[in-house]
């Protein structure tokens, strides 16, 4: 249902030896939902999301879909990664770098986690795959080699990808930050084609334009802890802590 409890991540703790890295994160996130986690490098972003889907998971705190406990079973083991694949398919993520497979051509790539993990028969994932590749405007570049995109391209066939997995919430990584900045516009676009559909997301974003167009809601992290969260208009034209102001003068 729009609008109820799609995540919540509680009280997440991660450290790396003796450093702490994300120190207390709680937030929830609406289904239909969108949010930008901004902060500056080395807060823990990336780490926040990595430890939504368990790519790294965190040293305390849960992180539930629909209710399910990601990555721990009931008596508080942690799951295999066989248990955890069915529930990391309701997590799509798009990192910086895109990570398509370069012995697969384009088609290929995004019907892949079909096939194997959904175990769709090779034509239905091909078709699917088709279909995806549509949505990110390569239809036509659905026989090529990863290689021979642009940067761009394999950005949104990355995405392509990370929608064959049918999930239920996206988790973007600074999407465009290894993109000549003539490549940018296409990828937001996509990402903004999405979230006006109404899918749910968490985008960790350098762009506080793009933030600002696209995301409900804000949330500032610095030194591993979110210090300030809000409507998106408001974090931005009314920041209150003083590392936010700080941080968003950086920008400008
Ligand atoms: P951000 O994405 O906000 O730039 P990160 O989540 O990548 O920040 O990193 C947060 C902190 O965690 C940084 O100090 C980084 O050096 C540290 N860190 C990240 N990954 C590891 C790792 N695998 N081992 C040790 N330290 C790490
Ligand atoms: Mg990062």
């Amino acid at each position: 249902m729009p609008g109820d409890i799609l995540l919540t991540v509680d009280k997440l703790n991660k450290s790396y030896g003796q450093l702490a890295v994300l120190k207390n994160v709680s937030f929830s996130l609406r289904r239909g939902e969108r949010i930008a986690l901004i902060g500056p490098s080395g807060s823990g972003k990336s780490t926040c999301l990595r430890a939504i889907n368990f790519l790294d998971p965190p040293t305390s705190g849960e992180i539930r879909i629909d209710g399910r406990l990601i990555g721990q079973q009931p008596n508080g083991r942690r799951m295999t990664d066989a248990q955890l694949a069915p529930q990391r398919a309701d997590i799509g993520m798009v990192f910086q770098h895109f990570h398509l497979w370069p012995h697969l051509n384009v088609r290929a790539n995004v019907a892949l986690q079909p096939r194997k993990v959904r175990g769709l028969p090779a034509a239905a994932a091909t078709e699917l795959a088709e279909e995806l590749l549509a949505k990110v405007h390569l239809g036509h570049k659905a026989g090529e080699m990863p290689s021979r995109l642009s940067g761009g391209q394999q950005q949104r066939v990355a995405i392509a990808r990370a929608l064959a997995q049918r999930p239920k919430l996206l988790l973007f990584d600074e999407p465009t930050s290894a993109l000549d900045p003539e490549l940018v516009g296409e990828v937001l676009n996509v990402i903004k084609e999405l979230a006006s559909e109404g899918r749910s997301m968490v985008l960790v974003t350098h762009e506080i334009a793009f933030a600002r167009e696209v995301a409900d809601r804000i949330l500032f992290m610095d030194g591993g802890r979110i210090v300030e969260e809000g409507p998106a208009r408001r974090i931005l034209d009314r920041p209150q802590e003083p590392r936010l102001r700080q941080f968003l003068s950086s920008l400008s």
